[in-house]
């Protein structure tokens, strides 16, 4: 079911405008800001959809919040994604594919699909805290 309401266009719009992975309370507040009457309610919906019609990516970071981006990179791939700035970086990951299918058909699992993202400090953000040390 596709459905096209401003609501959802507005929250593709900020999130194409962000870079890297935002919550949707982060996206809410930035919808807020800038003057949209949207409800967070209605984010949270409108992220839903725009994942499962993989119009966005969406993760699971470490504290267990769900996190959107609208990607570059359609079809499957992985991200490494910077903990401190959230610098996200779009990766293929050809050795999980290979191990996802061996260890799936190991057992029997027939329809596998997997979620890989890595979490770490950015080039950027390593350089930072050692100076700031
Ligand atoms: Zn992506
Ligand atoms: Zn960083
Ligand atoms: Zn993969």
């Amino acid at each position: 079911m596709k459905r096209n309401t401003w609501q959802r266009e507005a929250v593709r719009e900020a999130l194409d405008g962000t870079e890297g992975f935002i919550s949707a309370q982060a996206l809410h507040s930035t919808l807020h800001s800038s003057g949209s009457p949207i409800g967070l309610a209605t984010v949270y919906r409108a992220l839903g959809d725009l994942a499962s019609s993989g119009e966005a990516d969406s993760l699971q970071s470490p504290d267990g919040e769900a996190l959107y981006r609208a990607c570059s990179t359609t079809g499957h791939h992985h991200h490494l994604i910077c903990r401190n700035c959230g610098l996200t970086v779009e990766i293929a990951a050809d050795e999980v594919e290979a191990w996802a299918k061996t260890v799936a058909a190991e057992h029997g699992f027939t329809g596998a699909a997997h979620v890989v993202d890595v979490f770490g400090l950015c080039a950027n953000c390593t350089k930072l805290q050692a100076a700031g040390e």
